[in-house]
């Protein structure tokens, strides 16, 4: 039988071994381990793959998100909207912050409803947090024209769209700070933590460039109240040879979405839908299936695995019972936590297991 991970990082390394040891072995031999060449480097790379002005480089898709507010100076009485549907760093960039989340319903792509999002909006609303969910840009267009009606920040949580476009322009830098994660299971992914900000106002970028440096420009001159955020110079070479590889391994990502695509009809699997005009850089495969146990527990007896994105939403989760919301509260959302699944789809799978995932769920029958 076969056995197919969710995951399979160690192929992603193997894949170019030869160039990530170069890069990391010549790090270690530099002798300049943090805020060096290899971070400048790396923030002006990925600011060019993004189209924006200026990158900076951190620690964490969570702090890039928790930076981008402190920059804006958001804090207690704020409201930033954000999708109920989403992973709690989202949410937690927001309260982390002293700021108030309200949480707005997705769409049938899963991504927030650009349509609810006017019904939420208060006198105390300061911004709206889009999260490109699984790799597939939110309606921006439709958000852009709300936040400017409204005179409202636009963050946009891209931990899960490196590259992704809504129309022409990439996810990132259709609001005023994109966050992004480099995490090593993300599209972009490190080999550690490590996350960045893009944004095209340089006064933003200032900021967060002290904020993630104990806020000091210059060695102990500490200006405002900062934290360590920094992204380290072995991370920031990896990336860059990632990064150098970035459209064959989207080219990839996006043929195996395909051959599932056309490849499995079952009856009782929701495939995923792509918005018009989005450019989708599937970084989850989410299907929606009623039974999921059942199904869960029948691939993983056929030796596939399969993940969960994301069993409990936020508003229901333990460390925001304080928020007071309850089962019921978004009924979508709740849907979606309770019925959606994703397939393993990771750099370096081979045909035969492609082939294999769908032949197995196409003879799956509850
Ligand atoms: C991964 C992720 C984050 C957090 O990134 P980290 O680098 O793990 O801190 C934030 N938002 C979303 C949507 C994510 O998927």
């Amino acid at each position: 039988m076969m056995k197919i991970n969710f995951n399979q990082l160690d192929r992603g390394y193997k894949r170019f071994k030869s160039e990530y040891d170069h890069a990391a072995i010549s790090t270690l031999e530099s002798g300049w381990y943090i805020m060096g060449n290899n971070g400048i480097k790396f923030e002006e790379q990925f600011a060019s793959f993004i189209g924006s002005k200026y990158c900076v480089g951190l620690n964490s898709g969570l702090d890039a998100l928790v930076l981008a507010f402190r920059a804006l100076e958001m804090g207690e009485g704020d409201e930033v909207i954000v999708p109920a549907n989403t992973y709690i760093a989202s949410v937690l960039a927001i309260t982390e912050n002293g700021a108030t989340p309200i949480l707005v319903e997705p769409d049938e792509f899963y991504n927030l409803d650009a349509d609810k999002i006017e019904e939420a909006i208060t006198d105390k609303t300061k911004a709206i947090l889009v999260v490109h969910l699984y790799g597939q840009a939110a309606n921006m267009a439709k958000i852009k024209v709300i936040a400017d009606k409204h005179n409202l920040y636009i963050i946009e949580d891209c931990a899960q769209s490196h590259g992704a476009k809504f129309r022409d322009k990439t996810t990132g830098v259709w609001g005023d700070i994109g966050c992004f994660s480099f995490y090593p299971t993300k599209n972009l992914g490190a080999f550690g933590d490590s996350g960045a900000i893009v944004t095209d106002n340089e006064e933003i970028y200032e900021k967060i460039k002290m904020l993630r440096n104990y806020g000091s420009k210059v060695k102990y001159h500490n200006e405002i109240l900062g934290v360590n955020s920094r992204l380290d110079e072995i991370q920031a070479a990896l990336l860059c040879v990632k990064l150098s590889h970035y459209d064959e391994l989207r080219q990839e990502r996006a043929e195996i979405a395909n051959r599932y695509l056309n490849g499995i009809n079952n009856t009782r699997i929701t495939l995923p839908t792509i918005r018009d005009n989005a450019e989708h850089v599937w970084h989850l495969f989410v299907i929606k299936t009623d039974n999921r146990e059942v199904f869960q527990s029948y691939l993983s007896e056929k030796g596939i695995i399969t993940q969960v994105h994301y069993p409990i939403p936020p508003h229901l989760s333990e460390a925001y019972r304080y928020l007071g919301y309850k089962a019921g509260d978004y009924p979508i959302t709740e849907d979606y936590a309770d019925t959606v699944v994703s397939l393993p789809l990771y750099e370096g799978m081979t045909d035969e297991e492609i082939e294999y995932v769908i032949e197995t769920i196409n003879r799956y029958e509850d």
